[in-house]
């Protein structure tokens, strides 16, 4: 699926593009590292709005300003329109400004776009307003690059329909911008992450958990040799970045009534509302940082200023329903995947919501401290969380820029997205220490195929016979219990319990042992035997494991440094 618009290779200049309902950020590649490139206003993350106002169009900050001033000829949370009929929307994130209207069928907005006092206002459709705003980036883009930007890859959520996809792609192309190829937000997130030079390209599995403004998106991905699987997503619109903000409007909304007892609810008037909105995000991103906000507004209502401040540890109080809730979003996309949290070798938190230090901690909590928590706060090698889509489609891009469109199509290139997996570890059964049997991997679950993998394993110290029994592998989680504990001198802990339960709005720093959870492999079905007779003393014996794109398998055994070996061929 590649549009209409397509440019010889030789004429591209390439970009990474995120499209967000409430934010869009574009990179590019320069020597193989991504940046993303801040507009005019000098903003890389650039919100995803239009505003009309006396004739001139405005997008992005500027236009988010105007929510306050000019909300019906400002264009918001649109993206989510595209390829649905009205019947099929969710208008509830555009009461605030202007309105999505049914014109047969069709999502569209009527604005007023010219200066003339008389001038009839004008109904766009959803895909002409995308297509506007996908123009200001990519002239912005072409004005920071000193280049004309002809070609983009753009990230998508992973439960994006065909139809969307297809009018992502046409709003593009009238946008004059060529669509290489669309990749999903969680595999985006991981190339960036993967592409960095310090980076090992091993076999993990990994939960992306893309956290936006009316969106929060979970996916795990298994990467295996640089390929990635989608194994499961889940999506939330009920935890986000907008629900926090509202948590702070009606904290402060609350106060300034204390304060003014008299005064009209801010809630209650659309302006007051807006203002209150505006700023509320301030503080809120603020508290991502620092452990205090202000929270300021010129005549929130009736002609009354308002100034207060706010703790992070309050605003984690009120807000602990929504942390609760994606904590929740995660865990059920890993049991949706078959897995355990302790399967999970890496969490990327990425999206603007990413940033809340509170999302990430909460995290490190219900992950094994042998899981990587990819945030600003919990890891001091982080990528900025709103930054990983666009590189990740940056980097794509210029691995891709060089192919013919209609190659990109067929091309396996790093981020497919949906590829046949084969579902069960390979490997083989070996004896440990203790003379038990025990299951040694060769090829991991979620492997994507085709793909071989080759192990050497030491043969008897004597030498002499190897015999080679290829099994499935699952894992499962073994449970110990911890000892029971003597038991403690009762008085002395309900004195502990006041002194400490005070200020503890998080009960995470749990006194108990847990008890103890582990991932040990159990051995499956067997798949074959193959005997490597007379090995040398000291001698070593190859195996490998050929999984082909049907899922038939191959596997071969021979002593390291010998002609011949065994093969045996199993259908799928
Ligand atoms: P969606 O498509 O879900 O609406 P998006 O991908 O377009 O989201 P993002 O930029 O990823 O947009 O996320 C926007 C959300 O992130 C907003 O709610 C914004 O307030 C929030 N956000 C941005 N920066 C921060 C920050 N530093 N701390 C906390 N929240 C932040």
């Amino acid at each position: 699926m590649s549009g209409t618009k397509v440019v010889a290779p030789e004429n591209r200049t390439v970009i990474g593009l995120t499209f967000g309902n409430s934010n869009s950020s574009v990179a590019y590649t320069a020597d193989d590292k991504a940046e993303v490139i801040a507009n005019e206003d000098g903003d890389r993350q650039i919100p995803t709005i239009l505003s009309y106002v006396d004739g001139d169009e405005y997008y992005g900050q500027q236009a988010k300003a105007f929510l306050i001033r000019n909300p019906n000829n400002t264009v918001a949370f649109f993206r989510d329109f595209l390829g649905k009929d009205f019947e099929h929307i969710d208008p509830t994130h555009n009461h605030a400004s202007a309105h999505p209207k049914d014109v047969d069928g069709v999502v569209s907005f009527t604005v007023k776009e010219k200066a003339e006092e008389d001038a009839e206002p004008s109904t766009l459709s959803a895909s002409e307003v995308a297509t506007r705003y996908l123009r200001r980036l990519v002239g912005a883009a072409s004005g920071y690059l000193g280049k004309q930007v002809t070609s983009a890859v753009i990230t998508v959520p992973t439960n994006f329909n065909e139809k969307q996809k297809a009018a992502l792609i046409a709003a593009a192309n009238a946008a004059d911008l060529e669509v290489l190829q669309l990749i999903s937000d969680p595999v985006a997130a991981a190339l960036a992450y993967d592409a960095r030079p310090e980076a090992q390209v091993e076999d993990k599995i990994v939960v992306v958990a893309e956290l936006g403004g009316t969106v929060s998106d979970v996916a795990v991905v298994a990467s295996r040799g640089g390929m990635y699987t989608v194994l499961a997503t889940a999506h939330d619109y009920e935890f986000n970045g907008i629900a926090l903000d509202k948590i702070l409007m009606d904290h402060f909304a609350k106060e300034f009534l204390k304060r003014n007892p008299s005064a009209k609810d801010p809630r209650e008037n659309a302006r007051s509302l807006a203002k209150l909105r505006f700023e509320a995000e301030a503080t809120k991103r603020a508290l991502s940082i620092g452990t205090n906000a202000s929270f300021s507004v010129e005549s929130l209502s009736d002609g009354i200023d308002y100034a207060s401040t706010i703790n992070r540890l309050r605003y984690e109080t009120l807000s602990r329903s929504v942390f609760e809730g994606i904590n929740r979003l995660v865990e059920s996309v890993i049991k949706k995947a078959g897995l355990d949290v302790l399967d999970v070798d890496e969490v990327i938190l990425s999206g603007g919501t990413a940033h809340t230090p509170r999302i990430a901690t909460n995290f490190s909590n219900i992950f094994p401290q042998t899981t990587r928590i990819l945030a600003p706060s919990t890891n001091a090698f982080a990528i900025n969380p709103s930054e990983l889509g666009a590189r990740g489609a940056a980097l794509q891009a210029s691995l891709i820029q060089e192919y013919e469109a209609d190659d990109i199509d067929q091309s396996t290139h790093a981020a497919v997205t949906t590829v046949a997996h084969i579902t069960n570890a390979i490997g083989v059964v070996s004896l440990n220490a203790a003379g038990e049997e025990i299951f040694v991997p060769i090829v991991p679950a979620e492997t994507a195929v085709p793909a071989r993998r080759t192990i050497h394993i030491a043969a008897p110290k004597d030498g002499g016979n190897v015999l080679v029994k290829f099994v499935e592998g699952n894992t499962h989680i073994k449970v110990t219990q911890p000892e029971p504990k003597p038991k403690e001198d009762k008085s002395a802990k309900v004195e502990d319990a006041a002194d400490s339960d005070e200020d503890s709005d998080f009960s995470d720093d749990e006194e108990d042992e847990e008890e103890k959870r582990e991932k040990v492999w159990k051995i499956g079905n067997t798949l074959a035997e193959a005997a490597v007779r007379d090995v040398k003393k000291g001698g070593k014996v190859e195996v490998t494991v050929q999984v082909n794109a049907d899922l038939s398998v191959i596997l071969t055994t021979r002593e390291v440094g010998s002609k011949g070996g065994v093969r045996g061929q199993l259908s799928a």
